[in-house]
């Protein structure tokens, strides 16, 4: 683990790519097998693979009271030197200095030591197995341990060179090696398969969960168009949880967006999908609806990661799937035909309630799509997906093949009332602000959200000396500060939420400008977000899931 540490150290010491492929892929030579497939998925700094169903449930707390229980220092003290830092790994290796009794420790028992915090139930007990392994570690060691349990190396590797890496350690096209990551999901497995040579054998399996196809952000329909060139199919964009669904005639499984098994959640669509007649490779999205409507993020919220839906639940918040993509049918992969094909396909299988097929409508012009995007707000979603009918499905890539395209709902003026320091290239300043708009029947400001400021770099300098004078708690990593600063907080929705005291989250929040022209007196009001609230997510505004299916044909 100590040259896991010392290797990781250099290539954070060099901002040369080329530099850091070299040195990881040289690193990556010298390792056999076992080790090869922790390190290659650890330096992307992750403890498990993308699609391991395991997952640490070991927060900043208990890393923290870990690291205080075997240093023994005041917390005062560890404060200090995580205020330094603003990283958790860095901090940890400061106050373990010369705290730990450093013991030769492979990499191999560091995974093992991984798997018995994981197993370990209750956070007590957690602490406890973590605690002992970082006493057994060089703080180096245990610097990039906590690191990779944070998900964050920060050493500026991101997966594209650990990609990268695996190719040149093994002399194979990166091509290859990003195609069989495409497939396995897991880079520690893809490289574990270029050392061996064993890279064509890579395919579609069935359970075993494939990355998702990832769209990229358009700012509005002209630049939507331009990217297109000509026509454009749009797909509704359904707010929802993104699902893969596999079939065959014996099992059936859900995927999530990180690849984690779901099934449990949605036992209708599980219950239906064994009825399909063919095996299968569904992507999509799950939607709550009750009474032919779609409902609000918030219900079907209620149903993501249960592991078991009691009958009552099922008939309050009912799912289903809109599928919009086929990418395996009765023994084939279609990853690479066209999604057009891929379409007819999908539309082939017949599938029933509670499976629709995603509303599609081809757009010839800018004001075409101005008004497709109008009406799908109006049926209540969140925008539209711009797909290319030639494209092949490549999983895990966000592309030009698949646009996204949003518009901020509103913008609101509120007041900021914490920051936050921020991280990475954001250490060492305010960056997070959470904003308050103004309660007027309690006469109270109630926070509505936390974004990461759209502020320049020098606008995000200043406001931070301005926001320590305006500090008024300090609690470390946040500070409650006067609510003076007026910014303009551009969203995407808006949903309930038991978090803030108003009641409501205002979703994908980021903060457009700073409106030194207002002040607090000027911001918005809880009746706004109200009122925004029921125009664009009350009941009756909701999509007609009907309207939905029947626009699919
Ligand atoms: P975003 O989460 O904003 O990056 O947008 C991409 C997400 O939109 C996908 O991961 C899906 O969960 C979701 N989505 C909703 N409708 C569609 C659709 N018709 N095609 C593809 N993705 C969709």
């Amino acid at each position: 683990m100590l040259q896991f540490g010392k290797v990781a150290d250099s290539i954070g010491a060099t901002s040369s790519k080329l530099e850091k492929t070299r040195l990881l892929a040289e690193y990556f030579r010298t390792l056999e097998a076992a080790d090869l497939r922790l390190a290659a998925t650890w330096m992307t700094g992750r403890p498990f693979s993308l699609n391991d169903p395991r997952t640490m449930q070991l927060g900043g707390s208990s890393l923290w009271r870990a690291v205080e229980a075997l240093t023994g220092l005041e917390s005062e003290e560890l404060s200090r030197v995580y205020l330094k830092h603003s990283d958790p790994g860095d901090w940890a290796s400061e106050v373990l200095q010369g705290r730990t009794r450093p013991t030769p420790t492979t990499l191999q028992e560091v995974g093992a030591a991984f798997a018995e915090i994981e197993e370990a139930s209750g956070a007590a007990a957690k602490v406890g197995h973590f605690r002992a392994l970082l006493e057994r570690l060089d703080p180096l060691a245990a610097k990039y341990v906590v690191k990779i349990l944070a998900n964050d190396l920060r050493i500026g590797l991101q997966e594209g060179l650990v990609e990268e890496a695996v190719a040149a350690a093994f002399e194979l096209p990166l091509k290859t090696i990003k195609r069989v990551h495409m497939l396995t999901g897991d880079l520690g497995e893809t490289a574990v398969r270029a050392r061996a040579g064993e890279t064509e054998t890579a395919s579609i399996e069935l359970f075993k969960p494939i990355r998702f196809m990832l769209a990229t952000a358009v700012a509005d329909a002209a630049e939507a168009m331009q990217r297109v060139g000509g026509q454009a199919w749009t797909e509704e964009k359904y707010d929802g949880v993104r699902a893969q669904l596999h079939r065959t005639g014996d099992r059936v499984a859900l995927y999530s967006r990180d690849l984690k098994e779901t099934t449990a959640a949605f036992p209708e669509i599980a219950e239906a999908a064994e009825k399909l007649e063919h095996e299968v490779l569904i992507d999509g999205e799950v939607l709550a609806h009750r009474d032919g409507k779609v409902l609000r993020f918030f219900e079907l919220q209620r149903r993501l990661g249960r592991k078991l839906v009691s009958e009552q639940l099922r008939e309050e918040v009912p799912v289903v799937l809109v599928a919009f993509d086929l990418l395996y049918l009765d023994g084939e992969p279609l990853l690479d035909r066209p999604l057009a094909e891929r379409r007819k396909l999908l539309e082939g299988l017949g599938a029933e309630h509670p499976f629709l097929l995603a509303r599609f409508e081809t757009a010839t012009t800018a004001e075409d799509l101005d008004r497709i995007f109008d009406e799908t707000r109006e049926r209540g979603n969140e925008g539209l997906m711009l797909k290319s009918p030639e494209s092949a499905y490549t999983p895990g890539r966000r592309g030009m093949a698949w646009l996204k395209l949003k518009r901020p709902l509103a913008t609101l003026d509120c007041v900021v009332t914490a920051v936050e320091w921020g991280h990475g290239k954001r250490r060492g300043v305010l960056s997070d602000y959470t904003f308050a708009v103004r309660d007027e029947d309690a006469d109270r400001l109630v926070n509505v959200g936390k974004a990461y400021t759209g502020l320049t770099d020098a606008e995000i300098a200043t406001m931070t000396e301005h926001f320590l004078e305006q500090t008024t708690l300090d609690r470390g990593r946040v500070r409650m500060v006067e609510p003076e600063t007026v910014v303009e907080v551009a969203f995407d929705s808006i949903q309930r939420s038991a978090r803030h005291r108003s009641g409501f989250a205002l979703r994908f929040p980021r903060i457009v400008r700073l409106r030194t022209d207002k002040t607090p007196k000027d911001i918005d009001t809880l009746a706004t977000v109200e009122r925004l609230y029921q125009r664009f997510f009350g009941e009756d505004t909701r999509t007609s899931l009907a309207e939905v299916a029947e626009a699919a044909d």
